[in-house]
């Protein structure tokens, strides 16, 4: 199977299966049941000894050495495989009407929506099984760890670091760039998850347009930080992650299981596309 062939035997998958969409058994109310959640993916493609992720692991300002290395999570690692998944316009439209509570369709995005890229990064795993490959999905390996982390931001706020990010993993792999709020802009905009394989099988890299420039999609418009129902964006010091975080925490105990909020993700230039200043 070759990246062309792998992007459109997904994408006919995840438009068609009847699990893309929000189930009786679990809806949190019976309007919106039916609804599905993700659009049409994307899918870039790195190899697994790009300099790229030797540069993630390497520098203190991106993610350090707490990242580890395609090869370190599966030897033998030819190709990395990242996937974005877009929110469908109706859960979109959902959570982009106030900048209070987040809707159900989007808490339902974050997690059983989530449960559906799993799967969905199963399913694809086992297709490259089928073919004699070795695969790993670093998100599912109990190994995989989230840390605050030293040193602190410009302006002396914490840090986060993983050993593996769906985020700069799909940088890596040709699929956007960073906007003020840390999230990746890519063509299908940056409302939306990510997903992530890494396989033995060799597959071409998808190009990179941006070259290794981290933030040239977004144009600095500030719209964003208009969303933020806590202030944690500025174009300044771009986002606050101790207080973006404090604020999802907050939403696990009033939204248990489910917790979100994203408003800074929607009616923004960036939502379903790659921003120029027209667009404002
Ligand atoms: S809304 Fe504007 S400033 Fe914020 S991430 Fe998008 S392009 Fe960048
Ligand atoms: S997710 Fe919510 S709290 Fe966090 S930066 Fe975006 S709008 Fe603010």
């Amino acid at each position: 199977m070759n990246t062309t062939e792998l992007r459109d035997r997904l994408r006919a998958y995840v438009l068609a299966s009847p699990e893309n969409a929000i189930q009786p058994e679990w809806a949190l109310s019976e309007d919106i049941v039916g609804m599905r959640m993700w659009d049409a993916p994307l899918v870039g493609v790195a190899r697994a000894d790009d300099p790229l992720f030797e540069t993630i692991r390497n520098s203190d300002h991106i993610l350090g050495d707490a990242f580890r290395l395609p090869g370190d999570w599966l030897p033998g690692a030819k190709s990395v495989i990242s996937i974005f998944y877009p929110h469908t316009k109706d859960v979109r439209r959902s959570n982009g009407e106030n900048l209070g509570i987040p809707s159900g369709p989007w808490l339902h995005g974050r997690i059983e929506g989530h449960d559906f890229i799993h799967a969905t990064d199963r399913l694809v795993a086992g297709w490259f099984q089928e073919e004699g490959h070795a695969v790993c999905i670093p998100a599912l390996e109990p190994s995989l760890v989230i840390n605050k982390r030293e040193p602190e931001d410009a302006v002396g706020r914490p840090m986060f670091t993983s050993s593996w990010s769906e985020r700069h993993v799909a940088f890596t792999c040709g699929l956007g760039t960073f906007g003020l709020t840390a999230h990746l802009i890519t063509e299908a905009g940056k409302s939306g998850r990510f997903g992530s394989i890494i396989t033995t099988a060799e597959l071409d890299p998808t190009e990179r347009p941006y070259g290794e420039d981290p933030y040239a999609y977004c144009i600095r418009c500030g719209a964003c930080t208009t969303r933020c129902p806590v202030d944690a964006l500025s174009v300044e010091h771009g986002k606050d992650f101790q207080t973006c975080w404090a604020y999802l925490e907050e939403s696990k105990i009033r939204f248990k299981p489910r917790y979100g909020c994203g408003k800074c993700q929607l009616r923004v230039p960036c939502e379903t596309r790659i921003p120029t200043a027209v667009s404002l």
